[in-house]
């Protein structure tokens, strides 16, 4: 009897622990201080999205205002990195620190601006795939375009990145057999928002997830605009959503949902969170607030 009870007992423990290891939070590091759009509006938001899953326990690390000399955020410390910063280029030491990190299986998650930041950067171009602005051209890698359904590269010469007017249109997924869209519905209405355009970038190692028509008569290209993206780099994962220009454009439901169930599978490449029972139809938005 006792030896039957210690054994229960130590049987208990033992699940009792792993039960705990699997229910541990997240750690994920949200980087912000340098933008040129509302980091201070946007931060509160995105932080508040990661935690009200019960996964994420998010800490924030805000750059210096005007120049970034000794930030050096703990990368090591955290399960997923998320930047909202547009900014100056960080020391070479704190981006060697950051490819090491992701490269030996770190995650990271790239929100909206943040893939106009460091086109000097060769490695964060290949972790983030596409970017625009900062002086991007054909010299930075190609196009991507959706032709008979399937992502292919486009050479031609051009700028990377721009958008039309701010509007609400359709998000599309492909690649649905993904963890991070599987089982959510394929199309959906997103809230008005910028449509960045001509992204360009390396684009190795990328998986595109959605895309959505930039119309000409919002000022946009008349292409199938690639803005949700599953990368690898090196054993470390990325998430890079080009939506979420605003605190109103990160309320669309679409946007919380990818980005959660991005920024999980970003941290441990898998996602264990349900399909939200809120979710924006192909005609109609859906805000969270
Ligand atoms: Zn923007």
């Amino acid at each position: 009897m006792i030896r039957l009870g210690l054994f229960a007992l130590f049987s208990l423990v033992c699940l009792g622990s792993v039960s705990a290891a699997n229910d541990a939070p997240i750690r994920a590091l949200l980087i912000d201080g340098q933008n040129n759009h509302n980091w201070k509006g946007t931060t509160p938001v995105l932080k508040s999205i990661l935690e009200q899953t019960g996964r994420f326990k998010v800490d924030v690390v805000t750059a210096p205002p005007d120049e970034t000399e000794g930030f050096d955020p703990p990368f090591r410390a955290y399960d997923v990195v998320v930047s909202n910063y547009n900014g100056k280029p960080w020391p070479e030491e704190t981006q060697r620190k950051f490819e090491e990190y992701l490269a030996a299986g770190g995650g990271f998650v790239c929100v909206h601006a943040a893939n106009n930041a460091f086109p000097e950067w060769p490695a964060y171009n290949e972790m983030i795939g596409l970017g625009g602005w900062g002086g991007r051209t054909e010299k930075d890698g190609p196009y991507l375009r959706l032709r008979d359904g399937k992502i292919v590269r486009d050479e031609s010469p051009g700028r990377g990145g721009s958008h039309g007017k701010q509007h609400a249109f359709v998000v599309e997924h492909i690649n649905t057999d993904h963890p991070i869209i599987a089982g959510l519905p394929a199309k959906w209405m997103h809230v008005a928002d910028e449509l960045y355009d001509r992204l360009r970038g390396p684009a190795k190692n990328i998986t595109v997830l959605a895309t959505a028509y930039s119309d000409p008569a919002t000022g946009g290209t008349g292409e199938h605009e690639p803005l949700l993206f599953a990368l690898d780099y090196g054993k470390g994962r990325v998430f890079h959503t080009a939506l979420g220009h605003s605190v109103e454009a990160m309320k669309c439901a679409g946007f919380v949902t990818t980005l959660q169930r991005g920024a999980e599978w970003a941290a441990t490449g898998q996602v264990t969170l349900k399909p939200p029972t809120t979710f924006p139809s192909a005609e109609a938005t859906q805000s969270i607030e």
